[in-house]
């Protein structure tokens, strides 16, 4: 008996790095077991930022299927699929469309700001995908009846609106959809190597699929405390990275950790070291699990043909109810 239905979805928008894993993918690695789960690589939402060249679109989407599996999403236990292979998205978009008022969508607090934050990196997306995002995201959730969605805080508002645009189209036509709920994840954030937040515009990133000694090599990079220059110095791991990363990956060892820094009982060399094997230990089985889908390329693609028909088939139920209601059927 599970608590309920999640639907989730991630743009496929590049290399998945470690925050992001920590960020969400890590949290449904642990939903899956209490939830029934879908989980969608959201191609379309991609678009609505970045429309103008879609070739690295297969690439990504290959990618991140890659990186769920590897991360130890179950496809048979859950719904694994691509939005764009399920176009019930898209006529439940439209349908959401013609009732919603555009100042609900104007007002949601990101819309301002990320449109002037993309004008500034020279993108323009003062178009109407951008500010329909939101209601594309709510005809995803609705479309699997989903009642539970894992969200961060900063996605409360956009979900807010999802359970308004829910109430307005349960009141004008027929109560078909539940109002889904939000599920605070409260995940841990990994900043990047540089302390800053994670991320590939800075360059800071630990790729996801980093191999061990890919992994090394960027944990030898981390910035530590930048007080301590001689290895007698007494440390502050408050204000060391590699500290940041020992508290997740090596949290049974970090007060100890934290002590001989500030002793200077242990060197920044060898507290690398030791949390470089720890990471390495920790994420060994998503390694394990990437190797062998790689080496299997057709697998990946029969996992997302295999999710999009069970998607599709939960996807045309709900249509044909929301056709009925609207005396379009
Ligand atoms: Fe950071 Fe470890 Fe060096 Fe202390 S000993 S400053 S926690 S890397």
């Amino acid at each position: 008996m599970t608590k309920g239905r999640i639907f989730s979805g991630m743009q496929p928008s590049g290399k998945f790095h470690l925050g992001n894993y920590m960020g969400a993918l890590e949290n449904w690695v642990k939903l899956q077991h209490e939830y029934e789960c879908f989980f969608s690589i959201v191609d379309w939402h991609a678009l609505t930022s970045s429309y103008e060249d879609t070739s690295k679109i297969p690439e990504r989407i290959h990618e991140m299927a890659l990186d769920w599996l590897s991360a130890g999403l179950d496809p048979e236990r859950n719904v694994i699929f691509v939005q764009s292979h399920v176009k019930e998205h898209a006529e439940l978009h439209l349908l959401l469309s013609m009732m919603t008022p555009l100042s609900w969508l104007e007002r949601v607090p990101t819309y301002k700001d990320k449109l002037q934050q993309l004008g500034i990196q020279g993108k323009d997306i003062n178009t109407y995908g951008f500010l329909g995002y939101p209601e594309l995201m709510t005809a995803d959730i609705i479309l699997y009846k989903a009642d539970t969605i894992p969200v961060g805080e900063d996605q409360l508002p956009h979900l807010e609106l999802s359970r308004e645009i829910v109430r307005r189209f349960n009141n004008l036509y027929q109560p078909i959809f539940p109002e889904p709920k939000p599920s605070l994840s409260k995940s841990a954030i990994l900043p990047g190597i540089d302390g800053r937040k994670m991320s590939k515009s800075y360059g800071n990133e630990i790729p996801f699929a980093a191999s061990p000694d890919e992994l090394r090599a960027r944990i030898r990079l981390m910035i530590t405390d930048p007080n301590r220059v001689k290895r007698t110095d007494l440390g502050n791991p408050d204000v060391c990275t590699v500290y940041t990363f020992h508290k997740t990956f090596n949290a049974e060892q970090s007060n100890e950790i934290a002590q001989s820094c500030r002793q200077a009982t242990i060197g920044c060399v060898d507290c690398k070291k030791c949390l470089a094997e720890k990471m390495v230990n920790s994420l060994a089985d998503i390694h394990v699990r990437r190797q062998e889908l790689e080496k299997n390329p057709g697998r990946v693609k029969e996992i997302l043909v295999f999710g999009g028909e069970r998607a599709r088939t939960v996807a045309a139920k709900t249509m044909d109810e929301v056709r009925q209601a609207m005396n379009l059927a």
